[in-house]
């Protein structure tokens, strides 16, 4: 039996939460590229989350993620991502936002060069958190760097709490089955605004990074029975393992709100082909979905997440995957800060200047 939006709601209602973003966030429709594409395209903009201008898809998940933090009495909150990790500098400032102190651990996927430190790095300098830089050792995945800092982590809150300290661990990307219940909430909260145009979702496109996410929009999609296609657009490279582990959270998060539905790997959709080179290497393609966005609508994404998925929007778009006048909405995970990172992560944006002497 599917669930009813209110009986979702009812029973995200009862978890911990702490309010810490500006909720509903806007949904617009672009006109241009609507025209442009022949569909119906709007766009649901979690990067207007808020707290400061860098908001983004985190802090929907931090709400869950610090209400439970809270309701077990954390001093110390740590967490994990790379160098210019969005959740990081997102998870800062919710700490600081509740008085908590954050720790957190950053794998070196970009170097870090003194005196040059830049984006969210420089807003976790400017937040006041400890950072650990985890370097790379010659020969080692990211993935055994992660593992490292994990490691790391872990001794230093167990010295901590062998102190008294009581201390709370997110993990990268906050996507768990706490956190990402926040995004079955943003699910619920974009289908009525859509309702409320008189529209349902054919189509709906995000980036993917750790599923938490996917799994929380596949977790309320799959209680209410929609036909939406959800498309996560990965931002990595990831083996087939990777519908497994998307699945699971949709049903932690599902188990979480007592509801028996359960989302299948068949269920979960992931486009691979928009992540190449690699994460946080740009990419041509994604450097054009970027411009194009900026030159046609004045909205930026960025070159780590939101320009590789929407390059996925407009290529289905352009191809026909996406049949004329379809509706499509695109979530718009944030991560704007990424444009002011390494040139390394930022990409070629090189465009005529006219110098006048
Ligand atoms: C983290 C992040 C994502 C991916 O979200 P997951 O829940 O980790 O899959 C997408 N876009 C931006 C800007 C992000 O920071």
């Amino acid at each position: 039996m599917s669930e009813s939006v209110e009986s979702i709601r009812a029973k995200i209602a009862e978890l911990p939460h702490c309010p810490l973003g500006f909720y509903p966030t806007p949904l617009e429709r672009l006109n241009h590229l609507s025209e442009e594409l022949g569909i119906e395209l709007y766009m649901k903009r979690e990067d207007f989350s808020g707290r400061s201008l860098f908001g983004g898809n985190k802090i929907r998940k931090l709400e869950y993620l610090m209400g439970d933090a809270m309701a077990q009495g954390a001093e110390y909150v740590f967490t994990f991502g790379a160098t210019q990790s969005n959740h990081a500098m997102e998870t800062v400032t919710a700490c600081r936002q509740l008085g908590l102190k954050p720790v957190i651990y950053l794998t070196e996927v970009v170097p870090v060069i003194e005196g040059e430190i830049r984006a969210n790095l420089l807003l976790d300098q400017i937040l006041g958190a400890e950072i650990h830089i985890v370097k790379m050792h010659p020969g080692e995945t990211e993935d055994d760097a992660d593992l490292r800092g994990i490691e790391m982590a872990r001794a230093q809150m167990a010295s901590l709490e062998a102190a008294g300290h009581k201390c709370y661990e997110i993990p990268a990307g906050g996507a768990n089955a706490i956190g990402s219940v926040g995004f079955a909430d943003s699910y619920l909260e974009l289908r009525d605004q859509m309702a409320a145009l008189g529209l349902t979702m054919d189509y709906l496109f995000h980036a993917t990074g750790t599923a938490g996410t996917m799994a929380g929009l596949n977790a309320a999609k799959k209680a209410l029975g929609d036909s939406t296609k959800i498309i996560s657009v990965n931002v990595s490279e990831k083996t087939d393992a990777y519908l497994d582990l998307a699945a699971g959270l949709a049903n932690g998060v599902l188990e979480r709100l007592g509801i028996e539905e359960k989302v299948l790997r068949e269920d979960v959709c992931r486009e691979g082909n928009f992540y190449q080179p690699g994460y946080e290497i740009p990419s041509d393609v994604a450097t054009q979905a970027i411009r194009h966005l900026a030159q046609t609508e004045g909205i930026l994404a960025d070159p780590v997440y939101s320009g590789k998925a929407f390059a996925a929007v407009l290529a289905y778009a352009v191809d026909g995957r996406i049949p004329k006048g379809s509706t499509v909405v695109f979530l718009h995970t944030g991560g704007a800060t990424a444009l002011f990172a390494e040139n390394e992560m930022v990409g070629d944006f090189s465009h005529p200047l006219i110098v006048e002497e």
